[in-house]
């Protein structure tokens, strides 16, 4: 944990948090705390800084907060993730916190298991957990925007024209198409495909609103290595 986050819920005055959950826990197991140390935190969604551990028991940890510095800035990226099975949908959620994504749509697409919808994984506080890991272990505290959308069709021809005002639309697909160009700083909307890939219709369907399709070269990638090599290449 390279930040410690809390929420409201924690303050018990305006600038001292009281701990008993996990964090205790961590504090006390992993870190080996000690009264008096000084420690990186931040408040969701809100600003960073220091505190000070003024109190450590079996039952609660109390630290005095300096919240002085802003959160990193996130990278100007929209993800459309073709829903990927719960294992690598965990490790996908924290990566995305970790590496700054502003904001992640989880849609249906051919190839995407109808099982999956029914994962546990999805449920909005289980989502933010794994984003809270992912903002952790990264240094920041805003939390992503997270939509799901179940239908492929209403979400590519009515949502998505909106969603690419503005920003350049890329779609990751394997085969003969120009390279992931490099974008520093332009906003821009990517968009990922299944284990299986996407259906030649979808493709279709993504370029007919203005999607340029875009190529990582002749190794197809498993979902989250792609995830992490495009984002990392748009960074
Ligand atoms: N057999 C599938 C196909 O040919 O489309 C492989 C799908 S791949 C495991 C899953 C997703 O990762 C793809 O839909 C694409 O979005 C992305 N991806 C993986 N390797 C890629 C590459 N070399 N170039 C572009 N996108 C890639």
């Amino acid at each position: 944990m390279n930040l410690l986050l809390f929420s409201d819920l924690d303050r018990v005055g305006t600038d001292r948090i009281r701990l008993t959950d996990h964090r205790l826990q961590h504090l006390r197991e992993v870190i080996d705390a000690n009264e008096g140390d000084s420690l990186r935190v931040g408040e969701i969604n809100g600003r960073m800084g220091e505190a000070e551990l003024v109190k450590l028991a079996q039952d609660e940890a109390v630290l005095d907060v300096a919240l002085v510095d802003d959160p990193p800035p996130k990278l100007p990226l929209t993800l459309v993730l073709a829903l990927p099975r719960p294992k690598m949908l965990r490790r996908i959620l924290r990566m995305v916190a970790e590496l700054g994504v502003e904001s992640l749509h989880l849609v249906n697409s051919y190839r995407v298991e109808k099982s999956y919808w029914q994962t546990p994984v999805l449920d909005p506080a289980v989502i933010e957990d794994y984003f809270l890991e992912g903002l952790s272990q990264s240094r920041d505290t805003v939390v992503p925007e997270i939509a799901l959308r179940k239908r492929f069709k209403p979400f590519v021809e009515d949502e998505l024209p909106h969603l690419l005002e503005g920003r350049r639309g890329l779609l990751a697909h394997p085969g003969n198409y120009p390279p992931c160009p490099r974008s520093a700083g332009r906003p821009t909307l990517l968009v990922i495909g299944p284990e299986g890939g996407f259906i030649p219709y979808e493709v279709e369907k993504l370029e007919a609103v203005g999607c340029e399709t875009v190529s990582l070269g002749p190794r197809i990638l498993r979902v989250e290595n792609a995830v992490a090599a495009l984002v990392s290449q748009l960074s």
